[in-house]
């Protein structure tokens, strides 16, 4: 028979060896992030994990953000026009990713769209001083990229300005060298990669757990998530599917995309509205304009967080019908919701329904 405080050891080792979950927190991209993951107690110190994963996020924010003048991709945006810039092979693989996407779309999806994304005043740029009427430009940004003050809501561009940016748009005009080593704009572009570069961040920040040898967690970026594994308690990571208003009517959605990424796109973060009409930061190349269907948000859930967050992009612009059938004929798993004359409705393609969790 074990002594009483034999039993009390052997229960105190099974509880302190048993795997636990470990959260932190933190700002990148202009954005938050939050990692949740699984190890024993002392296997995985949290100080360690949250320095490595930090520094893989902020290595992509530091290369790829339009914010940093600095970064190497603001200094591919103002290297010569026809001439092979040296970057990073990873930046190669991203705009072949997103050229993938914009043929599927027919050019609805374009990380060249910077010049119209500042013109409306998404982009980055210091501020004019309020009252100034000037439409400030970008530091030292190339001299073709326009930036509207986005302080003064009220400055829809006119279309002279419009159909100006629009002629520094189109990926066809970017090319990339087959070793990966190079890229070149074969005339005037601003490529933006803040439609897929988020996502990527997260997968980089996945790759950096799994080095560490950290099988199951959830890493989470600026809304765009990947899961990995399972819950100390054993169950798949449940993930809400919830944009603005759809709670109270009833359309959000729980899912389980297990060891899958799910990226949201919607109207309603980064917008303005003019004379009741809304303008968001979704804008469709081949008119210029922000895309003005009905789409309130997509949802989308793909093998990597980069695929999905530039396809939840492309389906904001094709908008709910055309996005629907296109993620039906393609296999892709996405839910579209949007507006009704009384709310919301929501639409789902058949590859999502198998991650809903029923709601009883
Ligand atoms: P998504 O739908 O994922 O992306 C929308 C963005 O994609 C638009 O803002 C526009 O830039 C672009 N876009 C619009 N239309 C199209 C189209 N048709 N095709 C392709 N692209 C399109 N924000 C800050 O305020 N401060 C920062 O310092 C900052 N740093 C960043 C660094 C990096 C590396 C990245 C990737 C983004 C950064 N951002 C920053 C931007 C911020 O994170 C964005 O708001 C975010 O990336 C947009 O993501 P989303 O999920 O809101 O919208």
């Amino acid at each position: 028979m074990l002594l009483p405080g034999i039993v009390l050891v052997l229960v105190f080792l099974v509880l302190s060896t048993r795997p636990r979950l470990y959260s932190f927190q933190g700002q990148v991209m202009g954005t938050t992030y939050n990692v949740s993951y699984v190890a024993r107690p002392f296997s995985h110190p949290l100080p360690e994990v949250s320095g490595v994963v930090h520094a893989a996020l902020a290595d992509v924010d530091q290369r790829m953000s339009t914010y940093k003048q600095d970064s190497e991709l603001m200094r591919f945006n103002r290297a010569p026009v026809g001439q092979p810039f040296k970057i990073s092979p990873d930046i190669v693989e991203l705009v072949r990713e997103a050229r993938v996407i914009s043929e599927m779309s027919g050019g609805a999806y374009d990380i060249t769209v910077g010049p119209l994304v500042n013109l409306w005043g998404f982009g980055p740029g210091e501020q004019p001083q309020p009252g100034s009427g000037d439409l400030g430009r970008l530091v030292n940004a190339p001299e073709f990229v326009q930036w509207l003050d986005s302080q003064y809501p009220g400055q829809i561009p006119d279309q002279a300005a419009i159909d100006q940016a629009r002629a520094h748009v189109g990926y066809q005009s970017l090319n990339d060298s087959p070793d990966d080593s190079t890229l070149t704009r074969n005339k005037e572009l601003f490529v933006d990669l803040s439609s897929i570069a988020k996502g990527y961040g997260v997968d980089q920040a996945a790759d950096a757990l799994r080095e560490l040898g950290i099988d199951d967690f959830m890493v989470e970026v600026g809304g765009e998530v990947m899961v990995q594994g399972l819950k100390p308690n054993g169950n798949p990571w449940r993930l809400a599917v919830i944009g603005p208003g759809m709670g109270e009517n009833g359309l959000s959605a729980l899912v389980e995309p297990v060891d899958k990424a799910l990226a949201t796109s919607g109207d309603y973060l980064n917008f303005f509205e003019v004379d009741g009409k809304r303008y968001s930061h979704t804008i469709n190349p081949l008119t210029g304009w922000p895309e003005a269907k009905r789409i309130a948000e997509v949802a989308v859930i793909a093998d990597t967080t980069a695929r999905a967050d530039a396809l939840a992009t492309m389906f904001m612009v094709l908008g709910d019908e055309e996005g629907l059938e296109l993620a039906n004929r393609l296999g892709i798993a996405a839910r579209f919701a949007y507006y009704t004359d009384d709310g919301y409705a929501t639409v789902t393609s058949e590859a999502f329904k198998p991650y809903i969790v029923p709601q009883i």
